[in-house]
């Protein structure tokens, strides 16, 4: 079974990169992708334990692009993580990152919203990637809301009273940049966008795939986007998007994978391993 959409805690998932691995294994998992938001910094720590577990690893990431004001997820595979132009274009990402939690710090501070938390310093010292989730969790914690989804929900998300538009590189710059790298630049859960005149536009000008398989589609965006991937050659992923239990999201490793068949075109197209099929 084939997850290609997994997160540690080198960004905003539970697990950490060890503890991850073996969950996979535990779930029948045998091929995985660490997609991590705007860092790689899990990638020293996967290898030896899926060696041990007899996992097959791939580079992953998942990059927030910005179009139109307007966070859109590209996911990475097969990409070499020591590119020095990808690595600088992370960092920057991760900087971005923390100055705009720090906006949001603010924002709920104007609305009578007092959090004590101190952004850890992880952009330069681990690379690691702060999120929202953190001020999610902040906000529980703090007794101001009763779950992470309520954090989001009542203050978080898009157009709620602390959320902070980003400003960043379009969708095509990032494929290029992950195909300068030496790998492939994927649309992420296209339904979540709940726009298709976008979602299109962006397969045609700059994407290699489409994560078709995914926690968050219904079987109308399953099947939707599936033909719109025959019909426009593109690559097709998908995996379980999970972040641990109780991250405030619905999915447990194992629920939602990707068919063997799109992983060997991947694999082929990505130029890694002759074609599965
Ligand atoms: P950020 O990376 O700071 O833009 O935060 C986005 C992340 O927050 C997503 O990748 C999810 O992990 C998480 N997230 C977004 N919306 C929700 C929600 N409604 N409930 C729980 N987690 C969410
Ligand atoms: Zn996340
Ligand atoms: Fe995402
Ligand atoms: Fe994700």
């Amino acid at each position: 079974m084939i997850d290609l959409h997994l997160h540690t805690t080198a960004s905003d998932g539970q697990l950490t990169p060890v503890a991850l691995v073996a969950a996979a294994r535990a779930a029948g998992l045998t091929t995985v992708a660490v997609t991590d938001h705007d860092t790689v910094a899990a990638w020293p720590d996967l290898q030896a334990p899926a060696d041990a577990e007899g996992l097959t690893l791939v580079a992953g990431i998942e990059i927030t692009a910005v179009e139109a004001g307007r966070d859109v997820h590209v996911l990475g595979y097969f990409f070499d993580p020591a590119d020095p132009e990808l690595a600088a274009f992370l960092t920057a990402q991760r900087f971005d990152r923390r100055r705009r939690l720090e906006a949001m710090l603010e924002r709920l501070a104007a609305v009578g919203v007092r959090l004590d938390l101190a952004l850890p310093d992880g952009p330069v010292v681990s690379g690691r990637a702060l999120g929202r989730p953190m001020v999610a969790a902040a906000l529980v914690e703090a007794g101001h809301v009763t779950s992470v989804a309520e954090a989001f929900d009542l203050y978080l998300s898009h157009g709620r009273p602390a959320y902070v538009p980003r400003s960043g590189a379009p969708v095509r710059e990032v494929t290029r940049l992950l195909g300068r790298a030496g790998g492939v630049g994927v649309l992420a859960h296209p339904g979540k966008l709940e726009d298709d005149r976008l979602v299109h536009r962006l397969l045609r000008e700059g994407c290699d795939g489409v994560e078709v398989f995914h926690p968050d589609h219904s079987p109308s965006d399953r099947g939707r986007y599936l033909a719109l991937a025959r019909q426009w050659r593109l690559m097709v992923t998908g995996g379980s998007d999970f972040h641990g239990p109780g991250s405030g999201r619905p999915s447990a490793l194992g629920r939602v994978t990707l068919p063997e068949k799109y992983f060997g075109r991947l694999t082929a197209y990505a130029g890694r391993a002759e074609p599965a099929s």
